[in-house]
């Protein structure tokens, strides 16, 4: 293992050299240095823990399109694996946005370049979040597309992948662009909001600790999260623009170990303030179809406000923040959950021999070390040989070998595993969908129930009410969401059955 990290090291360290000298002398719109682009973009993908590979695609990632290098020179270099990841960002750069009512059309060319290896839209989508955050820079006219590509495209596949992360800050930045009026708007509600309630509800997180403590549990961490701008203004659509009826601005979060204990820590509170009728979701049980876990409950706080409380594991906290990313990361064996604020990926102990390395050699990279200090903070963490020979050796791109994205008339992308039914998609996309689905079309063209659905389709469900589940469809679907709902109905059915004998 130790092997393999020095080699990692050796080849993030050549890629951020190699990308230095091909850009030499490029300057962004900004006046940086164009070596700053790559260098963020590597960084974007080393805060989502990646591998040292997809780093490395990143460091190079238009070292052939804008800057001097080779392909022959890549694979020499950094072997074909990299060749391929550099090569797919740059394909995939080419995939143009044709505006709303294409929407579909690009998405599905997106999603079909995409499709070999989602390393390569992670880098992507990298790449743009960089883009938009230096967007200043950019012709105001060429602003408005890039930014509405952007919430169209890749702030959805993002969201659909479940890197909140990203998505969260894609959003944000575009819709500044594209709407900035409402932008202005959401952040002074945003900030007046934050104002009025925060202290309230430090003093309800403080409640609460005492509350659990009280029932015996230590190993708990409180925090609170404020809603992005742009899922705010969504949020304030819907609500008919009434801002009062928006309870969640700000929520409280509670993270512990287990599931168990996710249960126990909502019976406390629930013991102890009264919750809000019909505003308890669990997705626990019920995952959201983007794999997003976690229970949601709304109190009355006790002193007049209404608090939202969101309760769930370490792990799924992590992978709530970077969804399929956190499929590709580096993960700690023998350790219960993966990720956490603790849980230190290899990546970071080689970055201050980065940091080493760029202040002997250049100037360059002046101003931006600070990301790099600050993680250079964190290897104290790795205590025990156990946390260094710990690291899960291959998780790599087998899992996305295996995923396939459709899309519904819509646009909307719902990713499923290779080999999925019609029903598993109709599944996919509600329950309520699934149980009433009576045919469906894939790309315009009528097919049956257990036809399977290919990366791309765009598969159009149809529904009524007289079709229900049978046993024989659990003989079609592979998903276990679909096989759990159809279970459920049966079950129903069965009990109604005996009721009536
Ligand atoms: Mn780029």
């Amino acid at each position: 293992m130790e092997s393999r990290t020095a080699e990692d090291k050796a080849l993030v360290k050549k890629a951020y050299d190699f990308a230095m000298k091909a850009h030499e002398g490029q300057l962004r719109k900004s006046g940086e240095p164009y070596f700053i682009h790559c260098f963020e973009t590597a960084k974007i993908l080393a805060g989502l823990k990646m591998y040292p590979v997809t780093i490395t695609a990143g460091l190079l990632h238009d070292s052939i399109e804008d800057g001097v290098a080779t392909e022959d020179e890549i694979r020499k270099e950094f072997g074909d694996e990299v060749l391929f990841l550099v090569n797919g960002v740059t394909k995939l750069g080419k995939v143009k946005y044709q505006g709303v009512e294409r929407h579909i059309e690009s998405l599905r060319k997106f999603l079909v370049a995409v499709a070999q290896d989602v390393r390569v839209l992670i880098i992507k989508l990298a790449d743009r979040l960089h883009n938009m955050r230096t967007l200043e820079y950019v012709r105001p006219d060429k602003q408005k597309r890039i930014a509405l590509e952007t919430l169209e495209v890749y702030a959805p596949l993002a969201d659909r992948l479940s890197i909140r992360k990203l998505a969260r800050e894609l959003e944000d930045l575009s819709f500044k662009y594209i709407h900035p009026k409402e932008y202005k708007e959401m952040v002074e509600i945003l900030k007046t909001k934050k104002e009025e309630t925060l202290p309230r509800l430090e003093k309800f997180i403080k409640a609460i600790k005492k509350a659990l403590a009280e029932d015996g549990m230590t190993n708990f961490t409180t925090d609170y999260r404020q809603k992005g701008v742009y899922s705010l203004y969504r949020k304030f659509k819907t609500k008919g623009s009434d801002i009062e009826k928006i309870y969640d601005i700000l929520a409280a979060r509670i993270c512990v170990e287990t599931v168990a204990d996710c249960y126990k820590v909502l019976g406390i509170i629930h013991s102890k303030w009264r919750p809000v009728p019909g505003k308890i979701k669990d997705y626990i049980a019920l995952p959201k179809p983007n794999g997003y876990r976690s229970i949601h409950t709304t109190v009355f706080s006790g002193d007049g406000s209404i608090v939202e409380v969101q309760i769930r594991t370490n792990s799924m906290h992590y992978v709530s923040e970077y969804g399929i990313a956190s499929h590709l990361t580096y993960k700690k064996s023998g350790s219960k959950h993966i990720g956490g604020d603790n849980d230190e990926s290899w990546f970071t102990q080689f970055l201050p021999k980065i940091v080493n390395y760029s202040n002997t050699s250049t100037n360059k990279t002046e101003g931006v070390p600070k990301w790099i200090k600050d993680l250079g903070e964190l290897p104290k963490n790795i205590k025990t040989s156990e946390d260094k020979d710990g690291f899960i050796e291959d998780l790599k791109a087998d899992f996305f070998n295996e995923r396939i994205f459709v899309l519904t008339p819509k646009g909307e992308v719902v990713d499923l595993p290779r080999g999925s039914k019609i029903l598993d998609f109709a599944y996919a996309i509600h329950s309520d969908v699934g149980d009433h689905t009576s045919g469906a079309k894939i790309n315009g063209k009528m097919v049956a129930l257990d036809t399977m659905i290919h990366n791309g389709d765009i598969v159009q469900i149809i529904t009524k009410d007289a079709s229900k589940p049978s046993a024989k469809w659990l003989g079609i679907v592979s998903t276990t969401m679909a096989k759990r709902h159809i279970n459920n109905y049966l079950e129903k059915q069965e009990k109604m059955v005996r009721k009536i004998k």
